[in-house]
């Protein structure tokens, strides 16, 4: 196997789009890794894209936030601005693992993970969040929600990597939250989970709305029909109720040991109406 850390995400392409057998890119490592120790796949060649300076950081612009895809989950929460503008990211992003798997993992190497109960995902679709991929074709945005297409699937081409993931611009009066299901406290894959994202007028009405919930389906749902559900409303108990039922009736969950199809939908609809009160208080929604 070869192993190699370019500097520049042109040279990471090339390395990508030239390779010949099972190329990775490697972020944190800590989902690849813990594949390649299991004999579940064996690279040919790993890219490692921590050393190209384009990965590197968060900035904020007139447009929003531009975070770095080699960004470890740690470094999030240390961005007050970020933590001010995107609450629910930064927490999905920190729910990930201990403080050992934080320091390493990335939002980016999560979402092309593709695991429907990937933790950052909701939070990402909920905000609107965009991957920026760089190919041998050159540089394209496209929206989260069609990053990935299936369980440990994307549609990522051959050559082409995520360099970095970007949130829009903030109104005023908005506010996000995530939360999941696990039976323990931590250290443990979501059963089920949401992430809601909204936008207050100066009445305190919602004007805007998005709500995604995670481990439900094979890729995360955004629920367009939850969002119309509290838009026009101030989040009082009967739009919560219809909120909470359009999460339920967008559920297709799998059955198994950690949760059965009835639990999974009816706590999708829980989680999401927790969310939206949270996301609500955030914005300034009283
Ligand atoms: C102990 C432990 C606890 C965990 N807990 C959680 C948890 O609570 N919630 C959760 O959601 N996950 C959890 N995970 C899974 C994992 O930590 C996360 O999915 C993490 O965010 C992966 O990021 P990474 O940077 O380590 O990805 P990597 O392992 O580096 O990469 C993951 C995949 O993404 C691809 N990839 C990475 N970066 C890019 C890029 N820039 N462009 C294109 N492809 C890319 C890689 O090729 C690989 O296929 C846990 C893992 C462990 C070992």
């Amino acid at each position: 196997m070869r192993y190699a850390a370019p500097l520049t995400t042109k040279e990471a392409v090339s390395l990508l789009a030239n390779a010949k057998g099972k190329a990775f890119v490697l972020a944190g490592g800590t989902d690849l890794l813990v594949r390649m120790r299991g004999d579940y796949i064996e690279p040919d060649l790993l890219v490692d894209i921590k050393r190209i300076t384009a990965t590197q950081d968060i900035k904020k612009s007139a447009n929003g936030f531009r975070i770095g895809a080699s960004v470890p989950c740690a470094a999030l929460n240390e961005n007050a601005g970020l933590v001010k503008a995107w609450p629910g990211v930064v927490e999905a992003a920190n729910l990930i693992g201990s403080d050992q798997i934080q320091s390493r993992c990335t939002m980016v190497g999560n979402l092309c993970n593709a695991s429907p109960a990937a933790d950052t995902i909701p939070a990402m679709v909920a905000a609107q969040a965009s991957a920026v991929i760089v190919g041998p074709a050159g540089r394209r945005t496209l929206a989260v929600e069609k990053v990935v297409i299936g369980p440990g699937k994307t549609s990522l081409k051959k050559g082409e990597l995520i360099e970095a993931i970007t949130l829009p611009k903030r109104p005023a009066k908005s506010g996000d939250a995530y939360l999941r299901f696990i039976p323990r406290t931590e250290m443990d894959i979501a059963v089920c989970s949401a992430g809601v994202n909204l936008t207050l007028d100066a009445q305190g009405v919602v004007k805007a709305a998005r709500v995604a919930l995670g481990a439900v389906a094979p890729t995360v749902v955004l629920v367009p029909d939850a969002a119309k559900a509290i838009v026009g409303t101030k989040l009082d108990s009967a739009a919560l109720e219809r909120l909470a039922k359009a999460c339920e009736a967008a559920c297709a969950p799998i059955d198994d040991k950690r949760g059965t199809v009835e639990f999974r939908t009816e706590v999708a609809g829980v989680l999401a109406r927790r969310a939206a009160k949270i996301a609500y208080e955030r914005a300034g929604g009283k």
